[in-house]
């Protein structure tokens, strides 16, 4: 089964893995088991995806040549490589110029090969079958390692890891390959441009030909995502190919003895996701005060399959906290734009609107007064807000979800933001050393950095000058009552409910066999 995705150029990644993978699959298994018990089946979406994998139109770069047993028996792909008669005995040092070689093939063929293959799947190995020798181990090497002493064997993968620092200007001149090749790749279009966004950690695979020219290469971003990208003649395809991510729900439960994070641990909920867990309740609850044996926890999650296999966990869907006997819950929704949020039935985000304060830590310097001596206008002013005085480059977090309506220099305020949440209230924050990438017009999630704390503008220190305004009138931000938080739009209560009912009902099927688990006890 495995071997039928035999385009998939991340396979070796798999195989990698598999030791853990072994392990994860056994937790899951027990999982699985208890999710059966409590009628619990469910592919989300696995069967769109599904039909996605299968989808043989999806054209993709072949793989790296060591996946021997993927290449099926009378794949088109079998690239004619005609070898030339010297080279089969070429002797394996033999560098890579000899004077004796023919001339590389023409441009011509070069193209219709390349149009020819969905991708080569051919590799060294194929090659020395053609030319009657055994497909052996120097084939595998000659796709596993760099080879600059390797024999000249046809088109062959080479594997480089992306370490931290380093560009696609340096890779390809120490693959010998050419800051212009780069340059027409990079530029020949909008999906080649993603070949510059490397990160540390991926991994690129070229396929050269024996004249070190380049056939193709892949960019695997990451599990999931890779870019693929063929010499097409003069020119070059690229694609973004995603591999099918299988959707499913397991469900944990809990009761509180100690911990949350012990007992998080004994249901069998990652670190990541108690915080999680923590954080959908960190308005309702305490947990550092507040929590008491006895209380419960249940949820649904996403865990994420690749080909079978789970590779990690995706975001908690639905959750319930008892909390000294009082039920709180989250539901996740995603609203027909793809944002996300968490709600409790009726439809209430669970987060309040507004945080109190833009930055941590600070201390507060100036407060709210109709009227105060400006030391630097040296007149009487009001002061429309709170300053807090912090170190230069101290991050402001937007307080709340909203919109940038502007970003910019404006007079005494210096470097300002000022965002638009909802309809009713605005904030500013003042005097910024610089602003943070949310630009005028770009939403912006509450808690996100929108700039860093500075004197721009009339300061005598280092502080942020923040205001409060409901319906455009100033309002002290420390005292003003800030709204508990901001429900859904009518318009998107239905599709909420909707989205929301299977969650809830699954939940309950939860809850209920923790009752019937309990009391047979
Ligand atoms: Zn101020």
């Amino acid at each position: 089964m495995i071997h039928d995705y035999k385009f998939d150029p991340a396979i070796k990644d798999r195989r990698r893995g598999h030791g853990r993978g072994r392990f994860v699959v056994l937790a899951l298994a027990v999982l699985a088991a208890a999710a059966a018990l409590l009628h619990f089946s469910g592919a989300l979406d696995g069967s769109r995806n599904n039909a996605e994998l299968q989808n043989p139109e999806i054209p993709t770069v072949g793989l790296p040549a060591d996946e021997e047993q993927s290449a099926p028996a009378g794949h088109k792909v079998s690239i004619p490589l005609e070898l030339p008669p010297a080279r089969q005995t070429t002797p394996a040092a033999q560098p890579a110029a000899t004077p004796a070689q023919p001339a590389p093939q023409p441009q011509v063929e070069r193209a219709e090969r390349s149009l020819l293959q969905s991708m080569p799947d051919t590799s060294a190995e194929e090659a020395v079958a053609q030319t009657g020798d055994k497909p052996g181990e120097q084939a595998h090497a000659a796709t596993e390692h760099d080879t600059a002493a390797m024999p000249e064997m046809g088109p062959r993968w080479l594997t480089h890891t992306i370490s931290r620092g380093e560009s696609l200007a340096r890779i390809f001149q120490a693959r010998d390959l050419s800051a212009s090749l780069l340059h027409r790749i990079v530029n020949s279009s909008k999906t080649a441009q993603q070949l510059a966004d490397i990160r540390p950690g991926q991994e690129l695979r070229f396929l050269l030909d024996d004249e070190n020219g380049l056939e193709a290469m892949i960019l695997v971003k990451s599990p999931v995502e890779s870019l693929h990208i063929r010499a097409t003649g003069d020119d070059f395809a690229a694609e973004l190919v995603s591999k099918a991510v299988e959707r499913r729900i397991a469900s944990a439960t809990g009761t509180i003895e100690s911990s949350l994070f012990v007992d998080g641990q004994k249901a069998g909920l990652t670190d990541a996701q108690i915080m999680e867990l923590a954080a959908l309740f960190g308005w309702d609850i305490d947990f550092a005060l507040e929590i008491r044996a006895g209380d419960q926890f249940r949820l649904l999650y996403e865990e994420q399959f690749l080909d079978g296999e789970k590779f990690r966990n995706g975001p908690i869907l639905a959750a319930e906290f008892v909390n000294q006997g009082k039920t709180y819950q989250a539901l996740r929704f995603e609203d027909d734009q793809g944002s996300t949020g968490y709600y409790d039935a009726e439809g209430r985000n669970k987060r309040r609107a507004f945080i109190r304060t833009p930055i941590k830590f600070a201390r507060i310097s100036s407060r709210f007064t109709p009227k105060r001596w400006h030391p630097v206008l040296k007149r009487w002013r009001s002061h429309k807000g709170v300053d807090y005085a912090a170190p230069t480059g101290t991050p402001i977090k937007a307080t709340g979800e909203g919109k940038v309506i502007f970003r910019g220099w404006k007079g005494g305020y210096g470097r300002v933001v000022i965002v638009q949440h909802g309809s009713k209230y605005q904030t500013l924050y003042a005097h910024m050393s610089k602003f943070s990438r949310a630009k005028a017009g770009s939403k912006v999630k509450q808690g996100q950095i929108i700039g860093y704390v500075g004197k721009s503008g009339l300061a005598t220190g280092p502080h942020l000058h923040y205001e409060f305004r409901v319906d455009g009138v100033h309002r002290n931000p420390l005292t003003v009552k800030l709204p508990k938080s901001l429900p859904l739009p009518e318009s998107k209560l239905a599709a909420f409910k909707q989205q929301t009912a299977p969650l809830v009902a699954q939940l309950a099927s939860v809850a209920q066999g923790t009752m019937v688990a309990s009391s047979e006890q």
